[in-house]
């Protein structure tokens, strides 16, 4: 091994994006305590543990004929595996701040990164009806569409049972009870998943199963969000499909969709559902860092290549021209 990073704790970061990929990677990966997830110490530990079993897995991995982590001896540079042992962490600000070593389909903190991302569209693209920043203190009038600093479309309607607030931070905004708010658009998350028999091929498999992504289209969504995911357990390929769904009120779902077990439709997406729903779609799979190695390399070498995460609608307008 040429070398370790030695990563030095800077902070905890608490925005939304940042709770979403502990949610989605973190907090299954390490068991929790839910009523002190949030502590820093925990979060700290929790990451530091991460590293180790991410570090040790790569070496894993690589004895165990995975193609991405090979070093070819007429190479030069450091080798891929250092790469990976040396990502830049994930969930909690680190310095040195080293390179991602981008192999997200398996590295915890690209998948964390790559969690991100989606929660960045769907986000936009999801009207927060929360909190509006009050530029100038003043009580709308009922029925009035307030635009918030720097926006260019409406996040909420203010309704009858407005309230102007003082904040913790000490800053000022106008906020509204879940019950009264607006939600123009609601939410429905859904994992389909398939078995097969682990004699079958897998690069097969996940071809065919892929294809079956675009059933979607049954459903008139607003926009949509699959992340395809492939586990091996008790002798089985476990492929799954994990959507997230945008849609307007009263639209219809398939019996295929809304009979599923686990099955939710969310009908006031707040900010916070939305970082929920964002978690579960994306959430990282254990097997990956903790699954039998030589069939977490089978799984590795099927979907390398495959597109494993797809966006549709409104998810994949850029935010800035959609006025
Ligand atoms: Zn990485």
């Amino acid at each position: 091994m040429s070398f370790d990073a030695k990563f030095k704790v800077e902070f905890v970061p608490r925005r939304y994006r940042d709770e979403v990929a502990r949610l989605a990677v973190l907090y299954p990966l390490v068991k929790f305590d839910m009523r002190n997830q949030r502590q820093d110490s925990r979060v700290v530990n929790a990451t530091a543990k991460v590293i180790a079993m991410w570090r040790a897995r790569t070496l894993n991995l690589r004895d165990h004929s995975w193609a991405a982590a090979q070093h070819l001896p007429d190479v030069k540079g450091p080798k891929p595996v250092d790469y990976m042992r040396n990502c830049r962490p994930n969930f909690v600000a680190m310095r040195p701040a080293t390179r991602p070593c981008k192999v997200w389909h398996a590295c915890p903190f690209c998948w964390g990164r790559m969690v991100q991302g989606v929660w960045d569209t769907v986000d936009a693209a999801f009207p927060d009806t929360a909190l509006i920043e009050a530029p100038i203190i003043t009580t709308p009038q009922a029925g009035t569409v307030v635009l918030a600093a720097g926006e260019r479309r409406p996040r909420t309607i203010v309704m009858n049972s407005d309230k102007t607030k003082l904040t913790a931070d000490g800053k000022r905004r106008i906020t509204t009870s879940v019950a009264s708010r607006d939600f123009p658009y609601h939410l429905v998350t859904v994992c389909r998943r398939s078995v097969f028999s682990a004699q079958d091929s897998l690069p097969n498999l996940v071809d065919e199963f892929c294809k079956t992504r675009s059933r979607i289209r049954s459903i008139d969504f607003t926009g949509a969000a699959v992340v395809t995911t492939v586990e091996y357990r008790t002798k089985q390929w476990h492929l799954s499909h994990r959507y997230l769904l945008m849609v307007k009120p009263g639209t219809e779902i398939p019996v295929s969709f809304s009979e599923v077990p686990g099955y939710r439709y969310i009908n006031t997406p707040t900010r916070r559902e939305v970082m929920r729903a964002v978690a579960r779609t994306c959430k990282y799979s254990r097997s990956m860092l903790m699954g039998d190695p030589k069939q977490t390399v089978r799984i590795l070498h099927a979907i390398s290549g495959r597109r494993l995460r797809a966006l549709y609608g409104c998810f994949r307008k850029t935010k800035h021209y959609d006025t």
